[in-house]
Order: structure tokens, then C-alpha cells, then sequence
């Protein structure tokens, strides 16, 4: 047994990218947690003709349950529920009582205002309370009621904005229409583990041998991402396949030990926030100009640990800033591990902490040399006595080189925190 679903999407402002979709990675956390198979979320503008296409398109693929978003307003180009009933083949009534609850919350919403037309506002929200025969109707959090029309597929139609969105998502769960289209679903676990340091086609190899070697591997459904510079495991499995599961962590533990950093899913920001505890750290960058700030300045408890930052592009800033020496970029250049070293230093200093990293690196097109090319980046770290420094070539554009350096310092400064040194 298995219950399986779609998300239909709707919105020419989601379609054409103006506002990105986040109902349907919403929807799609939701209906993993219940036990649903997702098979699809579509996305398609606001016209009827290209809705109903993808309600056809779902239900011929056999799924047991559609939910829809958007297009639930007052205005004639929210035309979800009309398209949903017609789909469906109910007519579309006036749901009385649905209408004075729009009527009394317009009311409060207006307040009183003068000089607005209420009969004219009713009237175009009286459309809101068409509601298809014989569907379970949804309290509105704003003013659109959401509609669950059973049948094979069950269609939920839900409002567009998130924030309406999600408190009518569990309500639409709670009724008999969709707890009886999703009566298949399965339990499912879901675990994460996360590598840094590893190609994607050596883990690739050993998935291959994890197939022939660990029994009933079948029953894993294994995704890898490769995601700012990590590899990101995602295993999804039925209960009964914890064992399997135990056993291919014990593989990735064996043949990657070294960069497998986290087998509960938490980040290296996450890591490195608890390992921070106690600690006073500043930054010091150039080329990365306070990304790595910005990411100390996101993780969590940050404001008892994260003192300040420096970011400084030119050498005079460094010398004033980071009291950098004049004479030691003159002969190492900026981009090397004596400046990188000094840098760490002077944030050192310049904060009272005890915990530094500074980058200095080469990320823009037309900054490299033949011995120093773009993507040439030095890190300095200390954490106490321990301190680690390291020249690395990153590839990719300038905002890859950027966003690769700061992931990498953020695994220095975690095995610097852990005491290991250079
Ligand atoms: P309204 O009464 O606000 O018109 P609606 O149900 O008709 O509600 P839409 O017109 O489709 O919803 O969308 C209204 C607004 O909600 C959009 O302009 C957008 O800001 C937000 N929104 C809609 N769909 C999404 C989505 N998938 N992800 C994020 N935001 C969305
Ligand atoms: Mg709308």
C-alpha cells in the first residue's frame, strides 16, 4: 500500500519567477512527515486551461491526492475553484454562511473607512463563497475559504499566500475526504549525513558497492546533492530497513570516515556554533569582503560568541586595520599565508578574542598571475593553541570562489575548535 500526491502550483507571478514558490517545498515537507509520496509539483500561470491541464495530467498519472495553490482571491483572474469544480464535475454553489463570514471579516478589515463602496467590495468577494456541491469548505485565514473536493484524486485547493496557506493545510488533513485518499500511506524515516571533502563520484563508487554488498539495499532511497562545496546524503526508508540503513552508515564511517562530518543532518554552521560556546571569535577576509561574518552573524547564539569583523580589500586597510605589515605583503604579496597569518592576528588582537579566521584570496577574473591564479585562496585559523593554515585553488566563477572559501573556513575553524592543528 501506498498513498502518492501532486502539487499543483498556480500563479503567472510563481511561473514566471517574480515571486519564488515556497508552497511547494512547504507541501512537500508536509506529505513526506504524513507518509505521502510526492510524484510532482507543477508549476503553471493563473489561466484556467493550463490549470486543468495538470490537474488532467495528475490524475491520469494515478495519485491519490492533488493539492493546488493560489487563485483563490476575489479579483476574475483567480479562477482556482471554478476550475477545480468544473475538473471535478461538481457545480459551483453560493455557500451562504460562507458569505456573511467574508462580509463580517471585509467589515473588520475595512474598519471604517469612509469612502469606500462596502456593497461594491461584497459583491467581488461573493465570488470567494462559490464553493463546489458537496465539498468540505475551509475557514479562510484571510478571506478566501479553501475547498477539499473528494474523489479519486481528492483535490484540495488551497490560497496562495504562505501565511494563509499553512494553518488551512491542517485543516484540509483533518477531514474525511483526504485522511481517506491517503489511507495507503507508509511510515517513512529520513536521514541525513553530510561530507566535505569528497568527490561526488568517489561516494557514487561506493554506493555501487554498497548495492552489491549490503542485503536489501533495494529498500533505501538514496539522494545525494552537492551543495556549497558538501555532499549532502538524503536516505529515505520504511521501518523495517533501519538495519539496512545502519549498514550502509557503517560503509560511508569505513571508506569516508574523514569527511564524514555529520550523520544527524546538522551543518557545519551548527557544529561549529555549539563548539563556539565559551568563545570569542572576530574575522578578518578580503576576497570573501564578510560573507564568513555574515554566516557566524546567521548561526544560532551568535551574539554571545561573534565579536566583530574586519573586512579589508586594499593593503592599507590591512596595515591600519589589521596592523598587517607593509613590508611582508611587498614580499609574500597579499595573497599568501604570511598575510593570511598576520591577518588572523591582528583580528586576534584588534577584538581581544581568542578565536580567528581570516581569508585572503583571489576571486575576481583579471586578479590572478601565473603563479597566483583566480581562485587562490589563504586561510589562517586559531582557535586557542591550535592554528591552521592553508593555501587552497578553489574552481568556479567569482561567487563560487566566494562561497567556496567561506564553506572551507568554516570546516577549518571546526577541526581547529576540535584541536586539531596543522
Ligand atoms: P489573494 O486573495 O491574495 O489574491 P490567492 O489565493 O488568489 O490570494 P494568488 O493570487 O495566487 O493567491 O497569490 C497571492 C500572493 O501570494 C502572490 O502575489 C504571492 O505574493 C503569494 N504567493 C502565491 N503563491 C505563492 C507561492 N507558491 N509561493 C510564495 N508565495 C506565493
Ligand atoms: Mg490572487
Amino acid at each position: 500500500m501506498s498513498a502518492r500526491a501532486g502539487i499543483v502550483v498556480t500563479g503567472t507571478e510563481v511561473l514566471t519567477g517574480r515571486v519564488q514558490d515556497r508552497n511547494g517545498p512547504w507541501l512537500a515537507d508536509q506529505l513526506l512527515e504524513l507518509g505521502v509520496e510526492l510524484a510532482h509539483i507543477t508549476i503553471c500561470g493563473d489561466r484556467p486551461r493550463d490549470i486543468e491541464a495538470q490537474l488532467r495530467f495528475l490524475a491520469a498519472e494515478g495519485v491519490d491526492l492533488i493539492v493546488t495553490s493560489g487563485g483563490l482571491g476575489p479579483t476574475a483572474d483567480d479562477l482556482t475553484v471554478a476550475t477545480v469544480a468544473e475538473f471535478c464535475g461538481r457545480e459551483l454553489v453560493l455557500d451562504q454562511a460562507m458569505e456573511e463570514r467574508i462580509a463580517a471579516i471585509l467589515r473588520k478589515l475595512m474598519g471604517d473607512r469612509s469612502g469606500v463602496d462596502f456593497d461594491a467590495v461584497r459583491a467581488g468577494n461573493r465570488k470567494q463563497a462559490l464553493v463546489p456541491v458537496g465539498a468540505d469548505v475551509l475557514d479562510p485565514v484571510g478571506t478566501a475559504p479553501g475547498v477539499v473536493v473528494a474523489g479519486s484524486p481528492t483535490v484540495v485547493v488551497l490560497p496562495g499566500p504562505p501565511r494563509e496557506l499553512q494553518p488551512m493545510w491542517s485543516k484540509a488533513v483533518a477531514t474525511e475526504a483526504v485522511q481517506q485518499a491517503i489511507s495507503g500511506r507508509t511510515e517513512y524515516r529520513q536521514e541525513m549525513v553530510r561530507m566535505f571533502g569528497l568527490a561526488e563520484s568517489r561516494l557514487a563508487e561506493t554506493l555501487r558497492d554498497a548495492e552489491a554488498t549490503i542485503p536489501g539495499f533495494d529498500a533505501l532511497e538514496i539522494t545525494t546533492c552537492l551543495r556549497r562545496g558538501e555532499l549532502e546524503i538524503v536516505t529515505r526508508y520504511e521501518p523495517d530497513a533501519a538495519r539496512t540503513y545502519q549498514d550502509l552508515l557503517a560503509l560511508l564511517r569505513d571508506r569516508h570516515g574523514s569527511a564524514l562530518y555529520s550523520e544527524d543532518g546538522a551543518t557545519v554552521d551548527e557544529q561549529v556554533a555549539e563548539l563556539l560556546a565559551g568563545r570569542r571569535i572576530a574575522t578578518a577576509e578580503s576576497c570573501t569582503a564578510g560573507l564568513l561574518a555574515a554566516r557566524l552573524a546567521d548561526m544560532p547564539g551568535c551574539s554571545d560568541y561573534f565579536a566583530g569583523a574586519v573586512v579589508a580589500y586594499a593593503n592599507e586597510a590591512k596595515a591600519e586595520m589589521l596592523n598587517v605589515d607593509p613590508v611582508l605583503i611587498a614580499e609574500h604579496g597579499a595573497v599568501s599565508e604570511p598575510v593570511a597569518e598576520s591577518m588572523v592576528t591582528g583580528a586576534l588582537h584588534h577584538f581581544g578574542a581568542d578565536t580567528a579566521v581570516a581569508i585572503s584570496g583571489i576571486a575576481g577574473p583579471g586578479g590572478g598571475s601565473p603563479d597566483k591564479p583566480v581562485g587562490t585562496v589563504c586561510f589562517a585559523v586559531r582557535a586557542g593553541s591550535a592554528s591552521i593554515t592553508r593555501t587552497l585553488r578553489l574552481p568556479g566563477n567569482r561567487s563560487d570562489i566566494r562561497e567556496r572559501a567561506t564553506t572551507v573556513a568554516m570546516h577549518l575553524l571546526r577541526r581547529a575548535l576540535t584541536g586539531q592543528s596543522d
